[in-house]
């Protein structure tokens, strides 16, 4: 269902009041993974097409809708056309315009009728769309439809091509304060990896393994790294296997040292430039080494 009458948005409470209100007809959604940009995105186009309005009622005929027809998200695809992954993911041009391929496309969708309204289109990851993709999809921010919105989702603005920021009314998520992820889980570590984020928390409970993998992964490289740089490349080399691992890990270097600490300077300046070599392709195995002698030198 697009929207259920029991589910809730943690936090956002202005965007909620204001989304409503506004005849933008372009938006870019900003804030850290996991805040609850694509959760405010289904509520407002549940909201644009239910027979009551705004809040939508999450019982008539739009909201009950299993797989809403006026609602279309957008990703970015790790795989690349022969299959091999690639490392940066990318929102292809396939994606955007139609191709010889006649791969469903969002130009095609959003130009045709809503079934209810309003047609409301998700491009989650607009910093991964490729310059021929930008440039299909800016001749539809360009004249938009008046029945659609198309929403932007990116983790900043200067993250996505300043053409599709000028064209696009910027709505920022702040992390969702801890007394209200409170209402999810009490436990402190899922509190602390969260950073404000209820997708985070949400994660955490639904994975309970991974999570404890990721936090006694993250505490062994913690130990390895007073024990010296063979150690710290096992452990490192343990952690890398966990998804998100390296801002974690940031965020427990926080913890572990003193904030004012040299130390921790040079471990998050180590952490930063391993972060930037790893998402340049520099090789996995160099990468880890290099942030292994870092670590173990501080
Ligand atoms: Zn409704």
């Amino acid at each position: 269902m697009i929207w259920e009458s029991g589910m809730n948005i943690l936090g956002h409470q202005r965007i909620l009041e204001l989304l409503p209100r506004v005849k933008a007809q372009t938006f870019l959604f900003t804030g850290p993974e996991g805040v609850g940009r694509r959760l405010v995105a289904r509520w407002f186009t549940a909201g644009l097409n239910c027979e009551g309005g705004f809040p939508p009622c999450g019982d008539c005929a739009s909201c009950r809708l299993e797989a809403h027809p006026d609602y279309l998200e957008i990703a970015p695809e790790h795989e690349t056309k022969t299959g091999r992954r690639a490392r940066l993911p990318q929102i292809r041009l396939e994606q955007i315009a139609p191709r010889e391929s006649e791969e469903p496309n969002l130009l095609d969708w959003i130009t045709t009728y809503p079934r209810f309204r309003s047609k409301v289109a998700v491009v989650d990851g607009a910093h991964f769309l490729g310059e021929a993709a930008a440039n299909a999809l800016l001749k539809v921010l360009e004249e938009p439809p008046s029945f659609a919105r198309i929403i932007l989702i990116a983790p900043s603005r200067e993250l996505v091509l300043p053409t599709l920021v000028s064209r696009s009314l910027e709505i920022g998520f702040a992390p969702v304060p801890e007394a209200l992820l409170q209402q999810l889980t009490s436990d402190p570590e899922v509190l602390a990896y969260a950073q404000g984020a209820p997708g985070r928390v949400r994660w955490a409970l639904e994975h309970p393994a991974e999570f404890n993998r990721l936090v006694s992964r993250t505490q062994g490289l913690l130990e390895a790294v007073q024990a010296g740089p063979a150690q710290t490349l096992e452990a490192l080399k343990l952690l890398g296997e966990v998804e998100g691992a390296l801002p974690y890990l940031g965020q427990r270097l926080r913890a572990h040292f003193a904030v004012e600490s040299p130390a921790y300077k040079a471990a998050l300046e180590a952490l930063a430039r391993a972060q930037e070599a790893d998402s340049a392709y520099v090789s996995e195995d160099l990468v880890q080494t290099w942030l292994a002698l870092k670590l173990s030198q501080l």
